[in-house]
């Protein structure tokens, strides 16, 4: 792809621009063996290789593959037996997926402000919190609050990003999910993975995940004694191949992103009212960030940018609060389920009713990085990008 047309793309994934069918050995091997259900097989599914390559590059105790993070996301609730109307508290600044797997489980979402990496501030988490929701956002790991019985990291923008301590996002918490969604680290269209390093929690998704069923592979699911209700979140084996194709990349994509991000610190004009974000070493680089003086000067930056069809993004959007679905305390359920269960929780956790946050938003600029491109064209990209804030 030139670099023209890289620069003005908006929501490319990064893992899409491997893909390549010379490279397709996994999805050519289950079309090949006419085997798209995982579970149709005794022999090791596409799907479990996938598992297999994950739980060891990771360093995760146990995955499974869904078909979103969302998905995902409701599986590690639910898995917590938790009782209807429950808290979850999440961050005030994500994408409202997290709020609606926490409603869809019948369960209450209380947001709590993030701090000025847009993580969640768990000194503002109350003491007997029992269910945590971290979004480690745009690659950023996010610190996990302590003393917690379940954290849950959202780890759907961060795939392949380490804590200062070296071990991945998503492998610390109770579970950690991943997604494989259009414009993520990696992609297969829609696609997710859940982790746990406890095995009795990944018994428990297992089962769920499956109609509550204790399936051998290459069988009829069987039920238990015990066995409670569930739902069907099982993956395909031509989702999982076209995932184990793009994991294959993953080393080279965080490389790549590594590289530019580096170019960009070494590059960019670091003038006092446009400030480049500077990011953990940890970090997944999926972009860089600038923290501007003012709201009117970070739409200034857009519309240069945007006039020289250089791809940017805002995250306005993820702010919560502000969300009309959580403003609304809205539900397709007549009674209003199961915000009517959480009626006396309060409405977020902020200090200052999310002002601060709000205004950290609007002054926050993002740009993509592009680890395919070579070193020489990467410093190009960034000089485009250069002489755009230049001219403000
Ligand atoms: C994309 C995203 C999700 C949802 O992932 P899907 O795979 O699309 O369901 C959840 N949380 C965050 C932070 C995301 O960015």
């Amino acid at each position: 792809m030139t670099l023209d047309k890289r620069l003005g793309q908006r929501f490319l994934p990064y893992g899409a621009n491997y893909l390549d069918w010379d490279d397709m050995s996994e999805l050519r091997h289950a079309v090949e063996h006419g085997v798209l259900f995982r579970y149709q097989t005794e022999t090791e599914s596409v799907a479990s290789r996938l598992e297999r390559r994950v739980a060891r590059e990771l360093g995760a105790g146990h995955v499974l593959a869904v078909h979103n993070c969302t998905e995902a996301l409701r599986l590690a609730l639910v898995s917590t037996r938790p009782r209807v109307g429950d808290v979850v508290y999440i961050p005030a600044v994500t994408f409202v997926a997290v709020a609606g797997a926490v409603l869809s489980t019948g369960l209450v979402p209380v947001p709590v402000d993030v701090d000025d990496t847009f993580s969640l501030d768990a000194s503002l988490l109350p003491e007997d919190a029992q269910r945590v929701i971290v979004a480690h956002m745009e690659g950023t790991v996010a610190p996990l609050p302590e003393g917690v019985p379940y954290v849950i990291e959202d780890a759907a923008q961060a795939l392949g990003a380490r804590f200062p301590d070296g071990r991945r996002a998503g492998t610390r918490g109770y579970a950690g999910t991943f997604s494989f969604h259009h414009n993520k680290v990696l992609t297969s269209g829609e696609g997710g993975l859940l982790v746990t390093q406890d095995p009795r929690a990944w018994a428990v998704m297992r089962c769920y995940h499956d109609h509550g069923s204790a399936r051998q592979p290459g069988r009829y699911p069987t039920w238990d004694e015990d066995a409670y209700y569930g739902e069907n979140l099982v993956t395909s084996e031509e989702v999982a191949a076209v995932q184990l194709q793009q994991f294959r990349h993953l080393e080279e994509i965080l490389a790549g992103l590594e590289r530019h991000y580096a170019i960009a610190v070494r590059e960019l004009p670091d003038r006092p009212d446009v400030e480049l974000m500077a990011r953990s070493a940890g970090d997944a680089k999926t972009s860089i960030r600038f923290r501007l003086e003012s709201r009117e000067l970070r739409d200034a930056a857009v519309a240069r940018l945007t006039e020289r069809s250089i791809a940017n993004w805002t995250l306005g959007k993820y702010l919560l609060p502000e969300h009309p679905v959580l403003k609304g305390r809205r539900s397709l359920y007549a009674d209003g389920f199961p915000w009517n269960l959480g009626a006396d929780q309060p409405r977020g956790i902020s200090r200052d009713g999310f002002a601060r946050t709000r205004d950290l938003l609007d002054r926050t600029l993002c740009l993509p990085l592009s680890p395919e491109l070579p070193e020489a064209d990467q410093v190009v990209a960034v000089k485009a990008v250069r002489q755009a804030l230049e001219s403000l």
